[in-house]
């Protein structure tokens, strides 16, 4: 029998001393390894089966930043803070991963969302590096469909020199994101720095292909098996979408909620990043009802990586039941 002392673990430097069953002393040796640290994080993609379907989860990276005073609109900053803190992030900071999705039907390679693309600054835009190492080459996806128009999602269907970067795929975005964002009367009336840069970033990314986009409506298939929900609050156009293959389903779901240990425990909170902040409040709710009474698949953008799992209710609100690595497709 080994007995943990959890004074030496909590407060032993250096070995951890250890008291066998036999009343020996074990110490554990510092690793005195002789190769190099690797120094980088291993490629970040993951496999899974839906029916006949096969999803790639991609990470485009993920990023810590102090938490704002106005990260959650209508929540005191301690709450905040102490909510990050009981989800062990980083002191006085949240971790937001970026999570693209790519599906082959059988017949389509379809990429939900590009992440913030090549040009981005690190530890963000590293979709291509992860798709590079998965053996997917970005001439072969047939259509891209952008869940809604924020940078993360959006800014990587561009190269750092504007060319695009799945020259041969179809561009679908949201008609209702396009109408909104692309609209010079709704840019003039934009108020706050945030809104601001996003109108300007649409403009920068996708103000000379309007021609080559295809405007998706809801209620409507993007791709064989990919129907576009309506869950709109987050942005005007913002979608999620019902995967399915033979009698196999998920949901896609984008951005209905942000970081699951803040915004599913508390899906009343409002995050700085909805447009609308009260209706995506009843889209969160509307949306994790239904899927937890289903007991439906959800990949999230902003899960952590491989970002897919069950959404359940609890006292608060709903919790996240992530999936378990499956070796084997
Ligand atoms: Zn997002």
């Amino acid at each position: 029998m080994i007995e943990l002392n959890r004074r030496s673990v909590l407060f032993g430097t250096g070995a951890i001393a250890l008291v066998s069953g036999a009343g020996q002393a074990v110490t554990a040796r510092k690793a005195e390894a002789a190769a190099p640290a690797a120094q980088s994080q291993a490629p970040s993609f993951y496999r899974s089966k839906l029916g006949d379907f096969e999803l790639t989860q991609f990470s485009d990276g993920a990023r810590t930043f102090p938490i704002a005073d106005t990260f959650v609109r209508n929540v005191p900053k301690a709450s905040v803070l102490a909510a990050a803190e009981a989800a062990h992030m980083p002191q006085g900071q949240v971790t937001v991963p970026f999570n693209p999705v790519l599906i082959n039907t059988g017949s389509k390679l379809v990429l939900i969302d590009t992440g913030f693309g090549p040009g981005a600054a690190a530890p963000v835009g590293r979709l291509a590096t992860n798709m590079a190492a998965a053996g997917v080459d970005p001439k072969s996806i047939d259509i891209v469909v952008l869940s809604h128009l924020h940078p993360d999602h959006a800014n990587g269907i561009k190269a750092a020199d504007g060319s695009l970067v799945y020259p041969n795929a179809e561009i679908k975005a949201p008609a209702p994101d396009l109408n909104f964002w692309m609209s010079e009367e709704n840019a003039a009336k934009a108020k706050d720095e945030a809104t601001k840069n996003y109108f300007a970033n649409c403009r920068k990314v996708l103000g000379d292909m309007m021609g080559k986009i295809t405007r998706y409506e809801w209620g409507k298939e993007v791709a064989p098996g990919i129907t576009a929900l309506d869950t709109s609050g987050h942005t005007p156009g913002h979608t999620s979408f019902a995967v399915s293959s033979g009698s196999a389903t998920m949901l896609v779901q984008s951005d209905v909620t942000n970081i699951p240990e803040l915004f599913l425990v508390n899906p009343e909170w409002q995050v700085m990043f909805d447009y609308d902040p009260e209706k995506a409040a009843q889209t969160r709710k509307k949306f994790y009802d239904m899927a937890a009474a289903e007991k439906t698949l959800i990949a999230g953008f902003h899960f952590s990586f491989p970002s897919m799992g069950y959404v359940e209710k609890s006292s608060t609100g709903y919790r996240l039941n992530p999936i378990r690595w499956n070796p084997v497709l």
